[in-house]
């Protein structure tokens, strides 16, 4: 009898099966006059961790992809996956937070609309309580927990209901387009911020935008999709490259990159001040 040694092989690094995935996915829109057809076989893989952003030109499926993702709507073609099981519909592991200022009940207050979420869920008073404030605290908004929202700035909205998506503790949270209404000084904190949270909860977000800039920022990984109906044009990686890194090369040359995918020429080179 012999003996078969097994030899180690060169080390193929083990990636771990994706969170998400989004296989030959085709989105439609059927209402009496016209059936439209919003993204056509788009694959794409989101690991733990990874915050993925969907970028493309209005009207090329960004949002229809994220509703998708949501439980909203099913594909036509192709399948959905969230660890390994499809999805069929809405479910609290996956929360979304859009671009609209009134996500909240203007009702209630800044804590009850969390603890509202939390309770909806299932979770019990106590907890949902602790744990919204725990969230008002992690995105610097304790003291403003007994306000209503019609008191608090676009931007303060906006952190309210990233502080209640995260409360709930999603596998993974769905951004459409968060910043796209806030004035450019505060969307760029917002950008920082939420960088900030990943870096101290290390959560894993689908980001949606159509700003290059923004996808850069926010990305670890960026989708680019063509216009309408999207198919994806290219899958790159933006790790590392923040504001800090925006006046940088690499930032300029991912840049580029992505104009060239989504218009066919560069962008125009940034003109610089004159200095002395
Ligand atoms: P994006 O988010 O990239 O701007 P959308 O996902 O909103 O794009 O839209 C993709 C396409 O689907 C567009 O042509 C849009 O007009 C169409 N669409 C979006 N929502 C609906 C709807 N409820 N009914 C019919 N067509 C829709």
């Amino acid at each position: 009898m012999s003996t078969v040694t097994a030899l180690p092989t060169a080390a193929a690094p083990l990636l771990p099966p994706p969170l998400l995935s989004v296989d030959g996915v085709t989105l439609r829109y059927t209402t009496p006059e016209h059936v439209v057809t919003a993204t056509q076989r788009v694959d794409f893989q989101v690991h733990a961790g990874d915050r993925f952003v969907l970028l493309g030109p209005s009207g090329c499926g960004k949002s229809t992809l994220l509703k998708a993702v949501a439980g909203f709507l099913d594909p036509v073609e192709g399948e959905i996956r969230l660890d390994g099981r499809p999805i069929r519909r809405p479910g609290p592991e996956r929360v979304m937070v859009f671009q609209e200022f009134d996500q909240l009940l203007p009702w209630k207050t800044v804590a009850q609309n969390i603890v509202f979420a939390l309770t909806e869920n299932g979770v019990a008073r106590r907890e949902a309580t602790d744990k919204a404030r725990h969230a008002l605290d992690t995105v610097g908004l304790a003291r403003f927990a007994d306000v209503y929202p019609h008191m608090l700035s676009g931007g303060m909205k906006q952190r309210v209901a990233i502080a209640r998506a995260m409360a709930l503790e999603p596998r993974i949270l769905l951004m459409d387009e968060p910043f796209a209404a806030l004035d450019a000084l505060t969307r760029r904190k917002m950008q920082e911020e939420l960088l900030a949270l990943w870096e101290d909860v290390g959560f894993t977000v689908l980001f949606v935008t159509h700003s290059i800039e923004e996808a850069i920022v926010v990305g670890s990984r960026i989708l680019v999709l063509s216009p309408h109906p999207g198919r994806v044009r290219a899958e790159l990686n933006a790790h590392h490259l923040d504001h800090a890194a925006s006046g940088g090369e690499a930032f300029h040359a991912l840049s580029r990159r992505i104009h060239r995918l989504l218009f066919g020429e560069p962008a125009a080179a940034p003109r610089r001040l004159a200095h002395g």
